[in-house]
């Protein structure tokens, strides 16, 4: 079997989590299998468009995958963090969520000038985190190479959300 008989079940259902009527995707388990976590990395190190310079890794998953997969392609590493959490100055970008808005930050100097830049996470479902993401590297000065995902959730309108963009997703829910 290929990559996505091997991983996908490694993604566990969770009904009604952290709503009712929200299946949430637990990747824990996936992270604790070794083989498929060093399969899961060198496949998405392997999605990395040529002449990445830097993973962007959102908080909190993006941060595991993205430094793992940032130091399998050469790549440096940037955390996009929500707020309040970084100790330097920030670019701050805002977005909506079904209930309320959110934010995440990055540090206003980690994104040297005309650096390629890969937006990195665990899941894509809105787009809308993975968007505001961009929008940061882009404001940092950086240009987004790509939106690399583990795993994508179609029909919640990720890829409308990031249109224009190239995005690259390892498995699809
Ligand atoms: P979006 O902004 O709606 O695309 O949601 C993506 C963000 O929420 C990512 O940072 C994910 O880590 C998180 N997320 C949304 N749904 C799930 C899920 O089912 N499993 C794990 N993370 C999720």
């Amino acid at each position: 079997g290929g990559t996505a008989d091997r991983l996908l079940p490694l993604l566990t259902a969770v009904p009604d989590h952290p709503v009712p009527g929200v299946v949430f995707r637990d990747i824990t388990p996936l992270l604790g299998d070794p083989g498929a976590l060093r399969e899961a990395v060198g496949a998405l190190a392997g999605l990395l468009p040529a002449g990445t310079d830097l993973v962007a890794g959102v908080e909190a998953r993006g941060f595991v995958l993205g430094a793992a997969v940032a130091v399998a392609a050469g790549a440096g590493f940037v955390p996009v963090r929500k707020s309040g959490r970084l100790p330097r100055e920030v670019l701050v970008e805002s977005y909506e969520l079904e209930y309320g808005s959110a934010a995440v930050e990055v540090h206003a100097d980690a994104v040297p000038a005309g650096s390629r830049v890969v937006v990195l996470d665990d899941v894509l479902a809105t787009g809308g985190t993975a968007s505001a993401a961009c929008r940061l590297v882009e404001r940092a000065g950086g240009e987004v190479a790509a939106v690399v995902v583990l795993a994508e959730i179609g029909g919640l309108g990720g890829r409308d959300a990031l249109a224009g963009r190239r995005v690259e997703a390892l498995l699809t829910l």
